[in-house]
């Protein structure tokens, strides 16, 4: 699960990590009284959305030359003015996809006075069974282009969670983002409050770019605060922090995916033809694959899951005949705690139910199948039956082309 900045930034505060002072808004008058609350005279109005490159991304509706999801303010009235563009406007960055995302709350943000910008992540080093901190003095900028061409500049802290965070760590992460005096031991520090609030909410991504320090002035010295930041969760560990389950916003996500969530259904949408309905996410794959090695591509991944009742069918087989691409269906069930005759009735129940429109290709096999294949057979739907794996898939792919 994702969330955005703003809620993002709150949590860390929480783990005395420094950010920016900043306020949500979801209309112009919420922006202009955020904006009066802040000290100013700098302001930063920025786009909630879940996703990535935002400064650089350009509003569909306001034409090439306008400014992108994040903006410098420099008054109450600019601040006003650039909420009026943003809000229920469609913001498209590299990382939208070109239908771009709809801006329904902004945060408005005391700007802050940069001295330099640096990277910093953590994630589930999945390799190493561990969790890995990387940093990098080019903040600000695309990280995945820093890899690619000057990976010198980039440091990888490998931290075990049975030894749990420890000084050397702290010190690595300052000597690489290469701070001395003060804001080394701010590192040292940031880094440890980042360690305890990634492990403390189930994190599987944080990512700070960038990390700024701030310009030192008479009344305040330099210091490290966090100025854009992204945090997903561990999904399987979302039950033991209701408080941050609740952060969830659903107009973030792919609609088809939350209906399928509300039935505990694996779905993830993908761009193919062919629709997919599997038990287990190992024969879910290879299905995926199996299509794919027969010249077609999958329209979706769905793992039913090892439980499902005749409800859970029906429901998966109205989210997969949803999506308009769907040219074909393919169910491969393998009924071991799953009934074959339990899924049997599910498919009868939703095809019927849906007035099935496309090529349907059903493989069962093990429990019950010989009673799966028999109400599949009565249910005068044309259904075509499969032997095995590799004919499934020949069998959709030959259906399919059969009507295009
Ligand atoms: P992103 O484009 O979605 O990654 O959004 P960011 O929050 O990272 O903002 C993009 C860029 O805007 C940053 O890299 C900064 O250069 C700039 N920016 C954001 N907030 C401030 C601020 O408070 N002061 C200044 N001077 N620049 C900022
Ligand atoms: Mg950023």
């Amino acid at each position: 699960m994702n969330i955005h900045e703003y809620q993002a930034k709150e949590l860390l505060a929480k783990y005395g990590v420094g950010i920016s002072a900043g306020i949500p808004a979801l209309t112009v008058e919420e922006a202009v009284a955020a904006a009066k609350q802040l000290p100013g005279p700098l302001y930063v109005v920025k786009a909630q959305i879940h996703a990535g490159g935002r400064g650089k991304g350009k509003f569909k509706e306001l034409g090439p030359d306008a400014k992108g999801g994040v903006r410098l303010a420099k008054s109450v009235e600019e601040v006003e003015a650039f909420a009026k563009e943003m809000l229920g406007n469609t913001l498209v960055t590299i990382q939208t996809g070109d239908a771009g995302k709809q801006v329904n709350r902004l945060y408005v943000t005391d700007g802050v006075d940069i001295d330099k910008e640096y990277y910093f992540s953590m994630l589930v080093d999945r390799k190493t069974g561990r969790v890995a901190m990387i940093v990098s003095t080019e903040g600000g900028m695309d990280i995945e282009e820093v890899a690619h061409s000057t990976p010198e500049k980039i440091t990888t802290v490998t931290i075990d969670p049975a030894e749990g965070f420890k000084p050397h760590h702290g010190r690595a992460v300052a000597f690489a983002l290469k701070l001395t005096g003060d804001l080394n031991k701010q590192a040292q520090k940031l880094s440890k409050q980042i360690y305890e609030a990634f492990i403390a909410m189930d994190c599987d991504m944080l990512e700070i770019n960038p990390l700024v320090e701030s310009k030192a002035s008479d009344s305040k010295p330099a210091e490290l605060l966090v100025l854009d930041t992204k945090m997903s969760f561990d999904s399987n560990a979302l039950f033991r922090h209701p408080d941050i389950f609740a952060l969830r916003d659903e107009t973030e996500e792919d609609p088809a995916e939350i209906e399928a969530s509300k039935y505990d259904l694996a779905y993830i949408k993908l761009d193919g033809d062919i629709g997919c309905m599997v038990n287990g996410a190992g024969l879910a794959m290879a299905t995926m694959d199996i299509i794919k090695l027969n010249g077609m591509f999958p329209a979706n991944f769905l793992d039913v899951g090892g439980g499902a009742t005749t409800e859970k069918v029906t429901a998966a087989f109205k989210i997969i005949l949803a999506d308009p691409n769907v040219k074909g269906i393919l169910v491969n069930i393998f009924g071991g705690i799953m009934r074959c005759d339990v899924i049997a009735e599910g498919i009868v129940a939703a095809a019927k139910d849906v007035n099935l429109s496309v090529p349907l290709v059903v493989r069962l096999e093990g429990t019950n199948v010989e009673k799966g294949k028999e109400i599949l057979g009565n249910s005068g739907l044309a259904i075509v039956p499969a032997n095995d794996l590799g004919d499934a898939a020949k069998k959709i792919v030959a259906e399919v082309q059969k009507v295009a």
